[in-house]
C-alpha cells in the first residue's frame, strides 16, 4: 500500500497567509506527521515535497503516477475575506467512488477528533484531483482565517494527522480484507511483481521464488 501525501503549495507559493502564518507552513507540518504515522503503521508514503519547495501542480501529480501510489492525499488549509466561516471540508473528484468514500471517512475522523464544523464532502475537478491516475482527495483541515481554527492548525497539528490516518485506515480496512492487505504489502517489497486474487493458488515455481526473493533480502 503506497500513498501519496501532498502538502499544499511550498516554496515561491506560500499559499494563505494569515497573521503572519503561512498556509504551506502548516501544511508541511501536518503532511510530515501523518507520513510518520502512516509508516509506524506499516504504509508507505511518497511525499511530493518534504520541504519547504516550489513544486508545480503537475509534478505532484508526476510524483504520485510514477510511483504507481494507490491513493493521493492532498492537504490544504481554508481562508475567507469573513473571520466567522469556520470547519473541515474534504474533495473529490466527481464520480469518483473510492475518492467519496475515503474523502468521507477523513472527513468524519477530523471532524469527530478536533471539533471542527462539519462542512462536509465537496466535488471539485482541481488539477490535483483530476491527473492523478489514483483515487484523490483534498482536504481543506480548517480556516486560518477564522481565530478558532487557526489556533487549532497552530497547536493540534499532530491532531490533524492522527485523525487523517485514522480516517484512511478506517477506510482500507472496509475496502481490502486483511489477506488483500498482505498482498499489497509483498508487491511493495518487490517479492511478487502483481496484486494476486487472494484465492488463487501458487506453483512450485512461483513458490521457489518468492522464497529465492525472501532469502536474498534477508542478506
Ligand atoms: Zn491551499
Amino acid at each position: 500500500m503506497l500513498i501519496a501525501v501532498d502538502p499544499g503549495h511550498g516554496g515561491k507559493d506560500p499559499g494563505a497567509v494569515v497573521d503572519g502564518y503561512k498556509e504551506k507552513d502548516i501544511n508541511l507540518n501536518v503532511a510530515l506527521k501523518l507520513r510518520d504515522i502512516l509508516t509506524k503503521n506499516g504504509i508507505d508514503v511518497i511525499m511530493t515535497r518534504d520541504k519547504d519547495k516550489t513544486v508545480d501542480l503537475q509534478q505532484r501529480c508526476d510524483i504520485a503516477n510514477k510511483a504507481h501510489a494507490n491513493y493521493f492525499i492532498s492537504i490544504h488549509c481554508n481562508s475567507f475575506q469573513d473571520p466567522s466561516a469556520s470547519g473541515t471540508e474534504t474533495y473529490a473528484y466527481p464520480g469518483s467512488v473510492d475518492g467519496r468514500n475515503l474523502a468521507q471517512y477523513v472527513q468524519n475522523e477530523i471532524v469527530k477528533m478536533l471539533g471542527t464544523k462539519d462542512r462536509g464532502v465537496k466535488y471539485e475537478k482541481f488539477y490535483v484531483l483530476k491527473y492523478t491516475d489514483m483515487p484523490a482527495i483534498l482536504v481543506e483541515l480548517a480556516f486560518m482565517s477564522n481565530p478558532h481554527d487557526l489556533k487549532l492548525l497552530l497547536e493540534k497539528d499532530e491532531l490533524f494527522a492522527e485523525a487523517i490516518s485514522r480516517g484512511l485506515e478506517n477506510f482500507l480496512k472496509t475496502t481490502f480484507t486483511g489477506e488483500e492487505m498482505a498482498i499489497q504489502k509483498l508487491k511493495m517489497k518487490g517479492i511478487i511483481d502483481k496484486i494476486h486474487d487472494t484465492k488463487s493458488y501458487v506453483t512450485w515455481g512461483e513458490f521457489a521464488s518468492v522464497i529465492i526473493k525472501v532469502l536474498e533480502g534477508m542478506k
